[in-house]
């Protein structure tokens, strides 16, 4: 058969197809009911079908959808506004994605150097184990020699050291070096938090060696720790920062915040986008900042995280043959397995739970932000029915 599958086959997708969903639920083609502790990898933050999310999308499909960035567009100044307002960022450059604000990110540290008379400070080192999307640069950014594998000539200008290693980092700073970049909780590299002293001695050498710091907080950021940023549990603050996931609530829309002075190098023409910050983009971007930031969804983020951190710490004392630990903050938890993450993923699937894999042989659970201590214990209940049935299988062997 010389068939190709019409969709180009680059996911190891499950064979199941979700018509509808509602909060933390999803409920498949023949009727099934899924308890979404994956959220679309961390982009439903306010779950599915979100009352004030569909409202504001709905509203702004009746009025206008598209009008490029040749015309001001007044809730993209508005959202930029409430940005800028709630983070450290004085300026905003929204996208349609996360790997288009990590470039933004990218070309604003270059641009930066190149405006100050050194063109040759392009180089950005980053930590092993990041991820930072899948364009050319951001698998370059990355290091992950499974992405770079059969793409041409990796992108120049990224060095890359050991997480966590200081010494290293030393090392490799040079003349040429731009900016740092970090994700404060490695996601898709197994959930590795960057301790706060770290992130404390990154922004010193950025400082004292005139480089920018950029954080990815494409997946940690907009509540996913019950912080609005995950920066502010270190309490260090980049220069530049790259969102998406959570800020689009399930809409495609990134984007690349950062200080004045990161900024000083961008002019007009100097970067650009077709559909990034549609009005479409901008009314649910908007409206999930409504609830966000509203004064007692954080605290009830961190409420019921801690009680799912409990709750999943005494899972694993429970099923020591299956679990290793529990890691993260907040509601981007990771389970360190000691049975094969896939395998448990598709025996939890089985159970209608949804996770999602990571690195190092790690679950990862992202609920939606709105889960109740409710759902926190459903999902205890069947990752322990899940468990049991490896449990047996360790036993036995
Ligand atoms: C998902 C992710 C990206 C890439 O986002 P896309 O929207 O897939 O381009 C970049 N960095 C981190 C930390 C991510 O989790």
């Amino acid at each position: 058969m010389s068939e190709f599958p019409p969709l180009l086959p680059t996911f190891a997708r499950a064979d199941i197809a979700f018509t509808h969903g509602e909060g933390a639920r999803l409920t498949a083609e023949n009727g099934d009911v899924y308890l979404d502790f994956g959220a679309g990898i961390a982009v439903n933050a306010l779950g599915h079908a979100h009352p004030h999310l569909v409202k504001a999308l709905t509203e702004q499909a009746n009025k206008v959808w598209h009008v490029s960035n040749l015309y001001r567009i007044p809730a993209q100044e508005e959202l930029a506004k409430r940005l800028v307002a709630n983070t450290f960022a004085d300026t905003v450059f929204f996208t349609n994605s996360g790997v288009e604000a990590i470039e933004c990110a990218i070309k604003i540290a270059r641009r930066y150097h190149f405006k100050k008379g050194h063109p040759e400070r392009f180089h950005i080192i980053t930590f092993e184990g990041a991820f930072h999307g899948r364009t050319l640069a951001g698998i370059a950014a990355g290091g992950q020699e499974k992405y770079l594998e059969g793409f041409g000539p990796k992108v120049q200008g990224f060095d890359q050291v050991p997480f966590g290693d200081l010494k290293a980092l030393d090392e490799m700073i040079g003349p040429h070096t731009a900016a740092l970049m970090i994700e404060p909780i490695q996601g898709e590299g197994g959930l590795r938090p960057a301790d706060a002293e770290f992130l404390r001695a990154l922004r010193k050498r950025c400082d004292e060696q005139d480089m920018l710091l950029i954080f990815d907080e494409v997946q940690t950021g907009v509540g996913r720790t019950g912080k609005f940023f995950a920066h502010e549990w270190a309490g260090v603050t980049p220069d530049i920062m790259a969102i998406a996931k959570g800020i689009g609530g399930g809409f495609p829309l990134g984007a690349c915040l950062c200080t004045a002075k990161a900024a000083s190098g961008i002019e007009k023409g100097s970067h650009g986008t077709t559909f990034g910050g549609n009005p479409l983009a901008m009314a649910v971007g908007n409206a999930v900042l409504d609830v966000v930031l509203a004064p007692d969804f954080l605290p009830r983020v961190q409420k019921v995280a801690n009680y799912a951190k409990q709750q999943l710490g005494s899972l694993i004392a429970e099923y020591p043959d299956v679990f290793e630990d529990v890691r993260g903050q907040g509601l981007m938890l990771g389970l360190k397995m000691k049975v094969p993450n896939t395998e448990f993923l598709d025996a939890l699937r089985a159970k209608k739970m949804l996770a999602v894999g990571a690195g190092a042989n790690v679950i990862r659970l992202l609920p939606p932000l709105i889960i109740t201590e409710d759902d926190v214990r459903e999902a205890v209940k069947l990752l322990g029915e899940t468990a049991a049935t490896f449990q047996k299988k360790a036993a036995a062997e």
